[in-house]
């Protein structure tokens, strides 16, 4: 048992109602840790329809989950000898978010004329793989990743040269530019304060600039398939799981409207599954995955033909874009 947490209810991150009249979602054990028994409810708002995470286990408490062995922190190295193919993975994902920065910074600078570059801003950008590709591919743009630690990149600067890196908890990112395009890929579902969050990313904005927010999608496919083990709970590091709805709801709250909105993310859905499926089956997450490297590629080739049909069947991640509310 964890002694440090309190099972006193929470309010809702994104409205503030009382925690006690949320509605039982779901319970689960932690995500990619080994079963302690200690158990996580998600719950959803009686208010706003949020599903969040009730009680959250207080920021300064969240260290023990992410342990040296967390999966994402092994990198493609979890792999063993299959590391060079599993390092070509996150390359994929990276390239799709550059696509997907070029035509959103476009649309912000020359209302979708013309390509250009601009100020971006990644939120909670980790290892900074992305802003990397995105600076090397984009000639001119001006590129700043923040996150609340500056493991990412500390230990090897010459990696991010030409890149701003900055720890900073968001809401007290200080700057003087007004950015064009800010990016949060699987950041805002680790937020204990989205709304102060996305209020912040309003100030920094002009009204053409785009908001482009890439979450796990509640009511995707495989959230209904894989229960309490869908890897998008991935408890108890993420506060809140979003709904189309809920996440324009909140975005709306920040000043943000939404204008577009796809299932087809960034993020390689078949990985989510494979992951949600190991928590099925209970795997020991501190091993080395390479035993795990063949079955894992034979469940991709033989699922091919339903992850063609990301985009029109909703399978487990969402991806939109906002710009500020005209007034
Ligand atoms: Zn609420």
């Amino acid at each position: 048992m964890n002694v440090l947490r309190s099972d006193a209810t929470i309010p809702c991150p994104v409205c503030g109602a009382d925690g006690d009249s949320a509605e039982l979602v779901i319970q689960t054990a932690a995500h990619m840790f080994p079963d302690t028994g200690e158990r996580f409810s998600f719950t959803r708002c009686s208010q706003c329809g949020l599903t969040y995470l009730n009680p959250a286990v207080p920021p300064e408490h969240l260290g023990q989950y992410y342990p040296d062995y967390y999966l994402p922190y092994r990198g493609p190295g979890a792999w063993g000898r299959y590391e060079g193919i599993a390092a070509r993975g996150q390359g994929i994902t990276d390239r799709r978010r550059v696509r997907r920065v070029r035509r959103a910074l476009s649309r912000a600078i020359t209302g979708g004329r013309n390509t250009a570059a601009g100020r971006v801003l990644d939120v909670g950008c980790g290892h900074p793989t992305f802003l990397r590709q995105l600076v090397d591919r984009v000639p001119g743009v001006h590129a700043t990743g923040i996150d609340f630690v500056d493991s990412g990149w500390r230990d090897t600067p010459e990696r991010w040269h030409g890149l701003s890196l900055i720890q900073t908890d968001p809401v007290d990112f200080v700057t003087d530019h007004q950015y064009d395009l800010i990016t949060m890929w699987h950041y805002l579902e680790h937020d204990y304060h989205p709304v102060d969050t996305l209020r912040r990313m309003r100030e920094i904005a002009h009204e053409d600039t785009r908001l482009l927010v890439e979450v796990p999608d509640l009511n995707g496919l495989s959230r209904r398939l894989f229960g309490a083990a869908w890897e998008g709970w991935h408890a108890p590091r993420h506060t809140a799981v979003y709904s189309g709805s809920t996440l324009a709801a909140t975005l709306e709250r920040a000043g943000w409207q939404v204008v577009k909105r796809t299932t087809r993310g960034t993020l390689d859905t078949y990985a989510l599954w494979w992951m949600s499926r190991m928590e099925q089956i209970g795997i020991d997450w501190t091993a080395s995955m390479e035993q795990r490297f063949l079955p894992f590629m034979a469940g991709r080739i033989v699922t091919a033909p339903l992850f063609l049909l990301e985009g029109i069947v909703p399978l487990g991640v969402q991806l939109v874009e906002a710009r500020p509310h005209t007034r």
